[in-house]
Protein backbone atom coordinates (compact mmCIF):
# COMPACT_ATOMS: atom_id res chain seq x y z
CA UNK A 1 0.00 0.00 0.00
CA UNK A 2 1.55 3.20 -1.33
CA UNK A 3 1.74 6.24 0.97
CA UNK A 4 1.97 8.48 -2.19
CA UNK A 5 -1.37 9.09 -4.10
CA UNK A 6 -1.56 9.13 -7.52
CA UNK A 7 -3.75 11.56 -10.07
CA UNK A 8 -4.18 10.02 -13.62
CA UNK A 9 -5.94 12.58 -15.64
CA UNK A 10 -8.46 10.98 -17.87
CA UNK A 11 -9.23 11.02 -21.53
CA UNK A 12 -9.64 8.94 -24.92
CA UNK A 13 -6.80 6.45 -23.91
CA UNK A 14 -8.09 5.63 -20.57
CA UNK A 15 -11.98 6.34 -20.61
CA UNK A 16 -13.69 3.41 -20.72
CA UNK A 17 -14.55 1.44 -17.40
CA UNK A 18 -12.56 -1.56 -17.28
CA UNK A 19 -9.81 0.85 -18.45
CA UNK A 20 -10.21 2.62 -15.28
CA UNK A 21 -10.87 -0.32 -13.48
CA UNK A 22 -7.17 -1.59 -13.98
CA UNK A 23 -5.71 1.77 -13.07
CA UNK A 24 -7.10 1.53 -9.87
CA UNK A 25 -6.06 -1.70 -9.35
CA UNK A 26 -2.27 -0.55 -10.28
CA UNK A 27 -2.85 2.43 -7.91
CA UNK A 28 -4.41 5.41 -9.18
CA UNK A 29 -6.46 6.89 -6.66
CA UNK A 30 -7.83 9.68 -7.78
CA UNK A 31 -9.32 10.77 -11.37
CA UNK A 32 -8.65 14.41 -12.87
CA UNK A 33 -10.82 15.50 -15.61
CA UNK A 34 -9.23 18.49 -17.11
CA UNK A 35 -12.20 20.85 -18.15
CA UNK A 36 -10.73 22.50 -20.81
CA UNK A 37 -10.53 19.98 -22.43
CA UNK A 38 -13.37 17.24 -21.72
CA UNK A 39 -16.93 18.39 -22.02
CA UNK A 40 -19.83 17.65 -19.32
CA UNK A 41 -21.04 15.06 -21.27
CA UNK A 42 -17.71 13.19 -21.39
CA UNK A 43 -17.13 13.60 -17.94
CA UNK A 44 -20.49 12.64 -16.36
CA UNK A 45 -19.99 9.18 -18.43
CA UNK A 46 -16.42 8.89 -16.40
CA UNK A 47 -18.00 9.69 -13.12
CA UNK A 48 -20.33 7.22 -13.54
CA UNK A 49 -18.11 4.82 -14.55
CA UNK A 50 -15.64 5.26 -11.37
CA UNK A 51 -18.93 5.24 -9.02
CA UNK A 52 -19.87 2.02 -10.64
CA UNK A 53 -16.29 0.71 -9.75
CA UNK A 54 -16.59 2.19 -6.65
CA UNK A 55 -19.52 0.23 -5.80
CA UNK A 56 -17.63 -2.82 -7.46
CA UNK A 57 -15.22 -3.08 -5.55
CA UNK A 58 -16.10 -0.91 -2.62
CA UNK A 59 -13.61 1.32 -2.96
CA UNK A 60 -13.64 5.33 -2.81
CA UNK A 61 -11.62 6.45 -5.83
CA UNK A 62 -11.85 10.43 -5.42
CA UNK A 63 -12.63 12.90 -8.49
CA UNK A 64 -11.05 16.07 -9.46
CA UNK A 65 -12.22 18.37 -12.08
CA UNK A 66 -9.70 21.28 -13.54
CA UNK A 67 -10.97 24.50 -14.28
CA UNK A 68 -9.90 26.08 -17.42
CA UNK A 69 -9.04 29.77 -15.33
CA UNK A 70 -8.18 32.95 -17.63
CA UNK A 71 -6.65 30.93 -20.07
CA UNK A 72 -6.02 32.86 -23.79
CA UNK A 73 -5.62 30.67 -27.27
CA UNK A 74 -4.88 31.71 -30.35
CA UNK A 75 -7.50 31.20 -32.79
CA UNK A 76 -8.32 28.94 -36.39
CA UNK A 77 -5.93 29.39 -39.24
CA UNK A 78 -6.64 28.70 -42.80
CA UNK A 79 -5.44 24.25 -43.59
CA UNK A 80 -5.66 24.62 -39.17
CA UNK A 81 -1.93 25.82 -38.69
CA UNK A 82 0.47 28.46 -39.70
CA UNK A 83 4.11 28.46 -40.25
CA UNK A 84 5.95 31.50 -38.32
CA UNK A 85 9.72 32.49 -39.71
CA UNK A 86 12.21 33.87 -37.04
CA UNK A 87 12.61 37.46 -38.41
CA UNK A 88 8.88 37.68 -39.38
CA UNK A 89 6.28 39.99 -38.60
CA UNK A 90 3.05 38.91 -37.43
CA UNK A 91 -0.39 40.61 -36.33
CA UNK A 92 -2.37 39.54 -33.28
CA UNK A 93 -5.62 40.53 -34.17
CA UNK A 94 -8.39 41.65 -31.53
CA UNK A 95 -11.03 40.47 -33.22
CA UNK A 96 -12.05 37.20 -34.86
CA UNK A 97 -9.99 36.47 -38.13
CA UNK A 98 -8.82 33.39 -40.12
CA UNK A 99 -5.10 33.43 -39.73
CA UNK A 100 -2.06 32.82 -41.34
CA UNK A 101 1.71 32.96 -41.80
CA UNK A 102 1.20 36.91 -41.18
CA UNK A 103 -1.65 37.10 -38.61
CA UNK A 104 -4.14 35.46 -36.25
CA UNK A 105 -6.44 35.75 -33.39
CA UNK A 106 -6.93 35.36 -29.68
CA UNK A 107 -9.50 34.72 -27.49
CA UNK A 108 -9.31 37.43 -25.19
CA UNK A 109 -9.97 40.70 -26.53
CA UNK A 110 -8.64 42.93 -23.74
CA UNK A 111 -4.88 41.35 -24.08
CA UNK A 112 -4.94 44.62 -26.30
CA UNK A 113 -4.93 46.66 -23.23
CA UNK A 114 -3.58 44.60 -20.79
CA UNK A 115 0.04 43.71 -22.50
CA UNK A 116 2.85 46.33 -23.43
CA UNK A 117 5.44 47.16 -26.19
CA UNK A 118 8.71 44.64 -25.65
CA UNK A 119 6.42 42.06 -23.71
CA UNK A 120 7.18 38.46 -24.19
CA UNK A 121 4.24 36.41 -25.59
CA UNK A 122 5.28 32.75 -26.21
CA UNK A 123 2.80 30.33 -28.20
CA UNK A 124 2.17 26.32 -27.64
CA UNK A 125 3.59 26.05 -24.17
CA UNK A 126 6.46 28.14 -25.59
CA UNK A 127 7.42 26.26 -28.70
CA UNK A 128 7.72 29.48 -30.45
CA UNK A 129 8.42 33.28 -29.20
CA UNK A 130 7.25 36.25 -30.18
CA UNK A 131 8.42 39.75 -29.19
CA UNK A 132 5.66 42.72 -29.32
CA UNK A 133 6.92 45.76 -31.04
CA UNK A 134 3.84 48.00 -31.50
CA UNK A 135 0.10 48.33 -30.77
CA UNK A 136 -3.12 49.84 -31.92
CA UNK A 137 -6.49 49.42 -31.46
CA UNK A 138 -6.93 46.44 -33.50
CA UNK A 139 -3.85 44.28 -33.38
CA UNK A 140 -0.61 43.66 -31.52
CA UNK A 141 2.49 43.83 -33.89
CA UNK A 142 5.12 41.02 -33.31
CA UNK A 143 8.64 39.85 -34.35
CA UNK A 144 8.83 36.70 -34.79
CA UNK A 145 11.71 35.34 -32.32
CA UNK A 146 12.17 31.17 -33.71
CA UNK A 147 10.56 29.20 -36.79
CA UNK A 148 8.10 27.25 -35.74
CA UNK A 149 4.61 26.01 -36.74
CA UNK A 150 0.99 27.28 -34.60
CA UNK A 151 -1.82 25.09 -34.64
CA UNK A 152 -5.65 26.24 -34.24
CA UNK A 153 -6.30 26.72 -30.25
CA UNK A 154 -2.80 26.69 -29.24
CA UNK A 155 -2.35 28.48 -26.00
CA UNK A 156 -0.92 32.22 -25.88
CA UNK A 157 0.98 33.09 -22.61
CA UNK A 158 2.04 36.11 -21.53
CA UNK A 159 4.54 35.56 -18.76
CA UNK A 160 4.72 38.65 -15.78
CA UNK A 161 1.20 39.97 -17.58
CA UNK A 162 -1.76 40.84 -15.08
CA UNK A 163 -5.21 40.70 -16.45
CA UNK A 164 -7.39 43.78 -15.83
CA UNK A 165 -10.49 40.67 -16.40
CA UNK A 166 -11.91 38.89 -13.39
CA UNK A 167 -10.79 35.46 -12.31
CA UNK A 168 -13.73 33.21 -13.10
CA UNK A 169 -14.83 33.37 -17.25
CA UNK A 170 -18.65 32.87 -17.49
CA UNK A 171 -17.18 29.21 -18.94
CA UNK A 172 -15.62 28.49 -15.48
CA UNK A 173 -18.85 29.46 -13.34
CA UNK A 174 -20.69 26.98 -15.82
CA UNK A 175 -18.15 24.37 -14.57
CA UNK A 176 -18.29 25.26 -10.78
CA UNK A 177 -21.89 24.71 -11.11
CA UNK A 178 -21.13 21.22 -12.86
CA UNK A 179 -18.73 20.21 -10.19
CA UNK A 180 -21.33 21.42 -7.23
CA UNK A 181 -23.86 19.08 -9.54
CA UNK A 182 -21.54 16.15 -9.47
CA UNK A 183 -20.55 16.27 -6.20
CA UNK A 184 -17.22 15.79 -6.59
CA UNK A 185 -14.06 16.17 -4.70
CA UNK A 186 -11.50 17.75 -5.57
CA UNK A 187 -11.73 21.66 -7.83
CA UNK A 188 -7.99 22.50 -9.33
CA UNK A 189 -7.78 26.47 -10.40
CA UNK A 190 -5.87 26.80 -13.05
CA UNK A 191 -4.06 30.37 -13.68
CA UNK A 192 -4.63 31.26 -9.84
CA UNK A 193 -2.95 34.79 -9.62
CA UNK A 194 -3.47 35.62 -5.74
CA UNK A 195 -5.15 34.03 -3.20
CA UNK A 196 -8.07 36.44 -3.55
CA UNK A 197 -8.85 34.19 -6.54
CA UNK A 198 -9.71 30.85 -4.43
CA UNK A 199 -11.66 33.01 -1.72
CA UNK A 200 -13.65 33.71 -4.93
CA UNK A 201 -14.13 30.30 -5.96
CA UNK A 202 -14.72 29.80 -2.31
CA UNK A 203 -17.32 32.08 -1.80
CA UNK A 204 -19.50 30.80 -4.94
CA UNK A 205 -19.01 27.14 -3.31
CA UNK A 206 -20.83 28.63 -0.15
CA UNK A 207 -24.08 30.15 -1.83
CA UNK A 208 -24.29 26.77 -3.39
CA UNK A 209 -23.91 25.18 -0.26
CA UNK A 210 -21.34 23.26 -1.14
CA UNK A 211 -18.81 22.90 2.05
CA UNK A 212 -16.90 20.26 1.19
CA UNK A 213 -14.89 20.67 -2.01
CA UNK A 214 -11.28 21.18 -1.35
CA UNK A 215 -9.09 23.40 -3.48
CA UNK A 216 -6.27 22.83 -5.09
CA UNK A 217 -4.24 25.95 -6.29
CA UNK A 218 -2.68 25.31 -9.95
CA UNK A 219 0.74 27.13 -9.41
CA UNK A 220 1.70 28.09 -12.94
CA UNK A 221 2.73 31.95 -13.13
CA UNK A 222 4.93 34.50 -11.31
CA UNK A 223 1.76 36.23 -9.84
CA UNK A 224 0.69 33.33 -7.91
CA UNK A 225 4.34 32.52 -6.28
CA UNK A 226 4.40 36.21 -5.42
CA UNK A 227 1.24 35.94 -3.31
CA UNK A 228 2.31 32.16 -2.26
CA UNK A 229 2.18 31.82 1.49
CA UNK A 230 -1.72 33.78 1.22
CA UNK A 231 -2.32 31.35 -1.12
CA UNK A 232 -1.02 28.07 0.78
CA UNK A 233 -3.17 29.54 3.57
CA UNK A 234 -6.57 29.74 1.79
CA UNK A 235 -6.04 26.52 -0.27
CA UNK A 236 -6.84 22.95 0.61
CA UNK A 237 -3.53 21.83 -1.08
CA UNK A 238 -1.04 23.59 -3.92
CA UNK A 239 -0.44 21.66 -7.63
CA UNK A 240 3.12 22.52 -8.92
CA UNK A 241 1.87 22.72 -12.60
CA UNK A 242 5.01 22.54 -14.29
CA UNK A 243 3.50 22.58 -17.71
CA UNK A 244 2.74 25.94 -17.43
CA UNK A 245 4.90 27.08 -15.36
CA UNK A 246 7.92 26.02 -17.40
CA UNK A 247 6.31 28.08 -19.92
CA UNK A 248 5.88 31.44 -17.69
CA UNK A 249 8.89 31.36 -15.75
CA UNK A 250 12.02 30.62 -17.04
CA UNK A 251 12.04 26.05 -17.13
CA UNK A 252 15.40 25.86 -14.63
CA UNK A 253 13.53 27.59 -11.62
CA UNK A 254 11.01 24.99 -12.06
CA UNK A 255 12.69 22.43 -10.00
CA UNK A 256 13.66 24.82 -7.22
CA UNK A 257 10.45 25.97 -6.84
CA UNK A 258 8.65 22.32 -7.01
CA UNK A 259 10.64 21.59 -3.23
CA UNK A 260 10.22 25.06 -1.97
CA UNK A 261 6.53 24.62 -2.87
CA UNK A 262 6.54 21.02 -1.17
CA UNK A 263 8.14 21.98 1.92
CA UNK A 264 5.88 25.00 2.47
CA UNK A 265 3.10 22.94 1.71
CA UNK A 266 4.12 20.53 3.93
CA UNK A 267 4.92 22.47 6.90
CA UNK A 268 1.17 24.45 6.54
CA UNK A 269 -0.62 21.36 6.62
CA UNK A 270 -1.61 21.24 2.90
CA UNK A 271 -1.78 18.73 0.50
CA UNK A 272 1.40 18.98 -2.73
CA UNK A 273 0.79 17.73 -5.90
CA UNK A 274 3.51 17.18 -8.71
CA UNK A 275 2.06 17.20 -11.84
CA UNK A 276 3.49 17.05 -15.80
CA UNK A 277 5.39 15.21 -17.75
CA UNK A 278 6.25 12.94 -14.65
CA UNK A 279 6.46 10.01 -17.17
CA UNK A 280 5.80 11.59 -20.45
CA UNK A 281 7.67 9.02 -22.93
CA UNK A 282 5.36 6.09 -22.05
CA UNK A 283 3.00 8.34 -23.93
CA UNK A 284 4.76 5.93 -26.67
CA UNK A 285 6.85 3.36 -25.51
CA UNK A 286 6.72 0.94 -22.41
CA UNK A 287 9.36 2.01 -20.86
CA UNK A 288 10.57 5.38 -19.19
CA UNK A 289 13.23 7.37 -19.09
CA UNK A 290 15.84 6.78 -16.28
CA UNK A 291 15.73 10.80 -15.79
CA UNK A 292 11.68 10.28 -15.67
CA UNK A 293 12.27 7.55 -13.02
CA UNK A 294 14.35 9.84 -10.84
CA UNK A 295 11.74 13.11 -11.70
CA UNK A 296 8.96 10.89 -9.57
CA UNK A 297 11.15 9.32 -7.02
CA UNK A 298 13.02 12.55 -6.44
CA UNK A 299 8.98 14.91 -5.89
CA UNK A 300 8.62 11.61 -3.38
CA UNK A 301 11.65 12.09 -1.69
CA UNK A 302 10.95 15.88 -1.58
CA UNK A 303 7.73 14.98 0.60
CA UNK A 304 5.04 15.77 -1.97
CA UNK A 305 1.35 14.03 -0.78
CA UNK A 306 0.93 13.18 -4.52
CA UNK A 307 2.05 13.19 -8.10
CA UNK A 308 -0.07 13.12 -11.17
CA UNK A 309 0.00 12.05 -14.73
CA UNK A 310 -1.47 13.81 -17.49
CA UNK A 311 -1.01 13.03 -21.27
CA UNK A 312 0.44 9.72 -20.26
CA UNK A 313 -3.18 8.61 -19.34
CA UNK A 314 -5.17 10.66 -21.58
CA UNK A 315 -3.88 10.35 -24.83
CA UNK A 316 -0.90 7.94 -24.06
CA UNK A 317 -0.85 4.40 -25.40
CA UNK A 318 0.07 2.60 -22.15
CA UNK A 319 -2.34 4.25 -19.27
CA UNK A 320 -1.98 1.22 -16.97
CA UNK A 321 1.24 0.24 -17.60
CA UNK A 322 2.35 4.11 -16.56
CA UNK A 323 0.03 3.67 -13.52
CA UNK A 324 1.99 0.57 -12.78
CA UNK A 325 5.11 2.07 -13.37
CA UNK A 326 4.61 5.41 -11.19
CA UNK A 327 3.30 3.17 -8.47
CA UNK A 328 6.37 0.53 -8.27
CA UNK A 329 8.72 3.93 -8.33
CA UNK A 330 6.51 5.52 -5.47
CA UNK A 331 6.63 2.96 -3.61
CA UNK A 332 10.51 2.27 -3.68
CA UNK A 333 11.14 5.65 -2.81
CA UNK A 334 9.23 5.62 0.40
CA UNK A 335 11.90 3.08 1.62
CA UNK A 336 14.67 5.90 1.44
CA UNK A 337 12.13 8.68 2.96
CA UNK A 338 13.96 10.16 5.94
CA UNK A 339 11.11 9.74 8.50
CA UNK A 340 12.85 10.40 11.19
CA UNK A 341 13.59 14.25 9.54
CA UNK A 342 10.57 15.23 8.24
CA UNK A 343 9.19 13.83 11.90
CA UNK A 344 11.62 16.48 14.24
CA UNK A 345 11.42 19.24 10.95
CA UNK A 346 7.58 19.30 11.74
CA UNK A 347 7.79 19.08 15.12
CA UNK A 348 9.35 22.18 15.34
CA UNK A 349 6.45 24.05 13.39
CA UNK A 350 3.76 22.29 15.23
CA UNK A 351 0.78 24.10 17.68
CA UNK A 352 1.95 23.06 20.99
CA UNK A 353 -2.10 21.91 21.51
CA UNK A 354 -3.34 18.48 22.33
CA UNK A 355 -4.13 16.92 19.12
CA UNK A 356 -0.46 17.74 17.78
CA UNK A 357 1.00 16.63 20.70
CA UNK A 358 -1.16 13.42 20.59
CA UNK A 359 -0.35 12.94 16.46
CA UNK A 360 3.14 13.66 16.99
CA UNK A 361 3.87 10.62 19.81
CA UNK A 362 1.34 8.65 17.39
CA UNK A 363 4.13 8.73 14.73
CA UNK A 364 7.10 8.99 17.18
CA UNK A 365 5.77 5.33 18.86
CA UNK A 366 4.89 3.90 15.19
CA UNK A 367 7.97 4.80 13.90
CA UNK A 368 10.02 3.60 17.16
CA UNK A 369 7.73 0.45 17.34
CA UNK A 370 7.84 -0.38 13.29
CA UNK A 371 4.20 -0.23 13.91
CA UNK A 372 2.17 -1.72 10.92
CA UNK A 373 -0.40 0.68 10.65
CA UNK A 374 -2.16 3.66 12.78
CA UNK A 375 -5.64 3.44 12.88
CA UNK A 376 -7.37 7.01 13.40
CA UNK A 377 -10.88 7.45 14.14
CA UNK A 378 -12.38 10.62 12.02
CA UNK A 379 -15.01 12.71 11.01
CA UNK A 380 -14.18 15.20 9.15
CA UNK A 381 -10.15 13.91 8.60
CA UNK A 382 -8.52 16.34 10.91
CA UNK A 383 -7.08 13.61 13.06
CA UNK A 384 -5.70 11.73 10.32
CA UNK A 385 -4.33 14.87 8.24
CA UNK A 386 -2.25 16.22 11.21
CA UNK A 387 -0.79 12.64 11.35
CA UNK A 388 0.23 12.49 7.90
CA UNK A 389 1.60 15.73 8.41
CA UNK A 390 4.42 13.93 10.29
CA UNK A 391 4.94 11.50 7.56
CA UNK A 392 4.41 7.86 9.80
CA UNK A 393 6.32 5.15 8.37
CA UNK A 394 3.34 2.84 7.98
CA UNK A 395 -0.08 3.29 6.80
CA UNK A 396 -3.23 5.38 8.67
CA UNK A 397 -6.51 3.93 8.10
CA UNK A 398 -9.11 6.63 8.88
CA UNK A 399 -12.13 4.73 10.49
CA UNK A 400 -15.45 7.41 9.44
CA UNK A 401 -18.72 7.17 9.44
CA UNK A 402 -18.43 9.61 6.45
CA UNK A 403 -17.94 8.65 2.49
CA UNK A 404 -16.92 12.09 1.61
CA UNK A 405 -14.84 11.93 4.21
CA UNK A 406 -12.91 9.24 2.94
CA UNK A 407 -12.68 10.57 -0.80
CA UNK A 408 -11.38 13.94 0.95
CA UNK A 409 -8.33 11.70 1.91
CA UNK A 410 -7.63 10.90 -1.29
CA UNK A 411 -4.68 12.42 -1.94
CA UNK A 412 -3.11 12.71 1.37
CA UNK A 413 -0.08 11.12 1.99
CA UNK A 414 -0.13 7.82 3.57
CA UNK A 415 -4.21 7.89 4.56
CA UNK A 416 -6.50 5.48 3.79
CA UNK A 417 -9.94 5.97 4.25
CA UNK A 418 -12.48 3.09 5.85
CA UNK A 419 -16.21 3.58 6.52
CA UNK A 420 -17.53 2.25 9.38
CA UNK A 421 -21.11 2.56 11.09
CA UNK A 422 -21.24 5.69 13.90
CA UNK A 423 -19.41 3.91 16.43
CA UNK A 424 -21.13 4.44 20.34
CA UNK A 425 -18.04 3.69 22.13
CA UNK A 426 -14.85 2.21 23.23
CA UNK A 427 -15.54 -0.99 22.33
CA UNK A 428 -16.66 -0.40 18.66
CA UNK A 429 -13.53 1.90 18.12
CA UNK A 430 -11.59 -1.30 19.33
CA UNK A 431 -13.38 -3.92 17.07
CA UNK A 432 -13.10 -1.71 14.15
CA UNK A 433 -9.68 -1.04 14.16
CA UNK A 434 -9.24 -5.10 14.73
CA UNK A 435 -11.67 -5.43 11.85
CA UNK A 436 -9.62 -3.53 9.61
CA UNK A 437 -6.22 -5.07 10.45
CA UNK A 438 -7.65 -7.94 9.63
CA UNK A 439 -9.60 -7.20 6.86
CA UNK A 440 -8.30 -4.33 5.03
CA UNK A 441 -4.39 -5.06 6.00
CA UNK A 442 -4.17 -8.41 6.54
CA UNK A 443 -2.15 -8.09 9.77
CA UNK A 444 -2.19 -11.30 12.40
CA UNK A 445 -0.25 -12.49 15.40
CA UNK A 446 2.39 -10.13 16.79
CA UNK A 447 1.92 -7.10 14.44
CA UNK A 448 1.25 -3.65 16.53
CA UNK A 449 -1.01 -1.28 15.69
CA UNK A 450 -1.86 2.29 17.47
CA UNK A 451 -5.48 3.57 17.82
CA UNK A 452 -5.85 7.20 17.90
CA UNK A 453 -8.50 9.73 18.04
CA UNK A 454 -11.00 11.85 20.07
CA UNK A 455 -12.66 10.11 23.17
CA UNK A 456 -15.82 10.97 24.34
CA UNK A 457 -16.87 10.46 20.55
CA UNK A 458 -19.28 13.41 19.75
CA UNK A 459 -18.08 15.47 23.19
CA UNK A 460 -14.54 15.76 22.66
CA UNK A 461 -12.92 17.94 19.47
CA UNK A 462 -9.50 17.08 19.50
CA UNK A 463 -7.55 14.11 19.51
CA UNK A 464 -6.54 13.36 22.98
CA UNK A 465 -5.84 9.50 23.27
CA UNK A 466 -3.63 6.73 21.97
CA UNK A 467 -3.14 2.92 22.34
CA UNK A 468 -0.73 0.62 21.25
CA UNK A 469 -1.68 -2.77 20.52
CA UNK A 470 -0.06 -6.18 19.75
CA UNK A 471 -1.84 -8.43 17.50
C1 LIG B 1 0.33 22.11 -16.06
O1 LIG B 1 0.35 23.14 -16.72
O2 LIG B 1 1.35 21.54 -15.64
C2 LIG B 1 -0.98 21.54 -15.70
C3 LIG B 1 -1.09 20.56 -14.85
O3 LIG B 1 -2.08 22.10 -16.28
P1 LIG B 1 -2.97 21.49 -17.47
O4 LIG B 1 -2.67 20.03 -17.56
O5 LIG B 1 -4.35 21.78 -17.06
O6 LIG B 1 -2.54 22.25 -18.65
Amino acid sequence: MNKTKIIATIGPSSKNKETLKEMFLNGMNVIRLNLSHSTHDFSRQIIKNVREINKELNVHIGIMMDLTGPDIRVGSFKNGKAKLNKGSKVKIYMADIEGDETKFSVSYPNLINDIKCNDCVKLDDGKIELVVLDKNSEYLLCEVKNNGVVKNHKSLNVPGIKFSRSFLSPKDIEDINFANEMDIDFLSLSYVGCHQDILEVRKMLKDLNNDHIQLIAKIENENSLDDIDEIIRVCDGVMVARGDLGVEIPMERVPGIQKMLITKCHTAGKISIVATEMLASMENVIRPTRAEVSDVANAVLDGADTIMLSGETTIGKYPVETINMMSRIASVAETDINYLDLLDKTMRTEKQDITGSISYSVVECANRLKCSAIIATTKTGYTARKISRFRPNCPIIALTPNERTIRALTLSFGIYGKFVDEMQNFDDIMKNAYKVSKEKLNLGSGDKIIITGGYPLEIVKSTNFMKIDQL
